[in-house]
């Protein structure tokens, strides 16, 4: 947990979001500005800044998430259907939110990458 971050604070139940997985160290939650047909973000429960600063301190973090998003994909209709996993990093990679995420996107076909989704 650390003060003042927007991730940390909606993972704590400080500010209100959808949820749609959740397990001893991942929560998976719909964007709040939605760039695809289905659009969520799944956060480690541990705070790291970006995924250079999660892969230093301890990759296992990184798994966990892959894994989360894989039952949750499993789950849904995305493992059929097909999905994108980003992350964003830093300033050229259009990173807002300073809380390591991965986005991942699908409900219909997303446009030639980098031009259309995140
Ligand atoms: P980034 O730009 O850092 O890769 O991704 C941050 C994402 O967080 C953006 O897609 C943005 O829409 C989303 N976001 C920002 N604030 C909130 C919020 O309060 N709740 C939710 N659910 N998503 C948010
Ligand atoms: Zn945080």
């Amino acid at each position: 947990m650390s003060d003042n971050c927007l991730f940390c604070k909606i993972m704590s139940g400080q500010i209100p979001t959808t949820k749609v997985y959740e397990d001893e160290k991942v929560v998976g939650i719909k964007d709040i500005n939605p760039l695809a047909a289905k659009h969520f973000l799944f956060i480690h429960k541990e705070h790291t800044a970006n995924f250079s600063q999660m892969m230093e301190i301890d990759p296992q973090q990184a798994l966990d998430i892959l894994k989360a998003i894989k039952k949750y994909v499993a789950e849904s209709k995305m493992e059929e259907e097909g999905f994108r996993i980003v992350t964003n990093q830093g300033h050229f990679g259009g990173q807002t939110v300073a809380h390591t995420h991965f986005h991942l996107l699908g409900g219909a076909p997303l446009g030639p990458f980098g031009e259309q989704g995140k």
